[in-house]
């Protein structure tokens, strides 16, 4: 029996491991709440990200270990990996967990990025400000997520307001991009360096959180997708990555700007696990264990829209032609991602009527 252990049991954890068990893998979570997400679908080792006894137990006899966040403690990567692979590995980790380290590696790398300065006090900010103008983002380097540890700074003067909002931590100020609209990339290496790539998907956002995705990127073209693919193609091959990962885009006129990356399954490919041929989820697996990677290749245009703090009735939502439900097993709260539901159709116009029906029932 194979069997793989995941950082974490939300649902990241939850949807890996359904991916997993068709495949013959076991998998088992390490985490500190009780009854969490992945539950359903793994065993659970109730501990502490930090607590060694429990990094112990969930090493103990897996073929791989993989993670469904990112801010992960170093000291926890090197306990997992005397047991055995850690995938990704230790230095995707701590780039990812460090917005300074993540945009260094962008401009080693030549991918393009919106300028960026890195600032230590709110005197840096001020005169980072003056290098790259107004409006900018002020972004915390460590613990930012879904649009949390980030401020819009609109003109000079709110320079010090923002900085002591975010609690005078190191941070990074970036110009402000007016983008055209958001994008993202998926891609997955596996442990001998073969590479797949999802195709583009435009993301929309709301309050800092994602709200829908669109597979593929309405007005998909050959030059966007090549751009995007050779950022993600740098990152992985620089990093010996191996797993999914996740690159945010800017797209302005015909070119791409990195945002910031995720060394992990994403958001924005759930709606793989319907709408391509293998999903992101499988073909995580598929990478950690040194397995083949599957097609990824999208069956139909598909879209995912993210169940925020309230579930419609679940019937409302299953009536609606060629939607699948996704549903968390959280307990509702404000702002928590509790599910999603990913749409198919056969065509663009098709898919479109299907969201508006679908975000009709989630506005009502
Ligand atoms: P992040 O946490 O970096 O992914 O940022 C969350 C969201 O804030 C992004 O999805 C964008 O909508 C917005 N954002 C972040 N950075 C910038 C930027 N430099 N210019 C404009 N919007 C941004």
């Amino acid at each position: 029996m194979t069997v793989l252990g995941i950082l974490g049991g939300g649902q990241l954890g939850r949807m890996l491991a359904l991916a997993a068990a068709p495949l013959g893998v076991r998998c088992r979570v390490l985490e500190p709440g009780s009854d969490p997400p992945a539950a359903v679908a793994a065993e659970v080792v109730r501990a502490e990200y930090s607590d060694p006894a429990g990094l112990d137990r969930l090493a103990a006899g897996v073929d791989a270990v993989t993670f469904e966040f990112e801010n992960v403690p170093a000291a926890a990567v090197a306990r997992l990996a005397e047991h055995g692979p850690v995938c990704p590995g230790e230095l995707a980790l701590a780039t990812a967990q460090d917005r300074g380290a993540e945009k260094a590696l962008f401009n080693r790398l030549g991918v393009p990025i919106p300028e960026t300065i890195e600032v230590a006090t709110a005197a840096d900010v001020a005169q980072a400000l003056a290098r790259v103008g107004c409006p900018a983002v002020l972004k915390t380097r460590r613990l930012g997520y879904d649009g949390k540890g980030q401020q819009v700074i609109r003109r000079p003067a709110e320079a010090a307001a923002a900085w002591a909002s975010l609690g005078g931590v190191p941070a990074v100020v970036e110009a402000f991009v007016p983008f055209d609209r958001e994008l993202s990339i998926l891609a997955v290496r596996g442990r001998e360096g073969a590479t797949r790539f999802y195709p583009l998907v435009e993301n929309h956002h709301r309050d800092g959180i994602l709200r829908l995705s669109i597979a593929p990127a309405p007005g998909w073209t050959l030059e966007l997708q090549q751009q995007a693919e050779a950022i993600a193609q740098h990152v992985l091959d620089s990093l010996n990555y191996v797993g999914v990962l996740a690159i945010e885009l800017f797209q302005v006129g015909d070119t791409l700007l990195a945002n910031e990356m995720a060394p992990r399954v994403h958001n924005s490919g759930h709606w793989t696990i319907e709408g391509a041929v293998t999903s992101q989820f499988e073909n995580h697996v598929r990478a950690v264990l040194g397995w083949p990677l599957g097609d990824t290749i999208v069956s139909r245009p598909t879209a995912m829209l993210n169940l925020i703090g309230t579930v419609p009735p679940s019937e409302s939502i299953l009536a609606v032609s060629g939607a699948h439900l996704h549903l968390y097993g959280k307990t509702v709260r404000a702002g928590r991602k509790l599910g999603h539901v990913t749409v198919c159709a056969d065509s663009a116009e098709e898919l479109k009527h299907r969201c508006r029906q679908l975000q009709d029932l989630l506005e009502a």
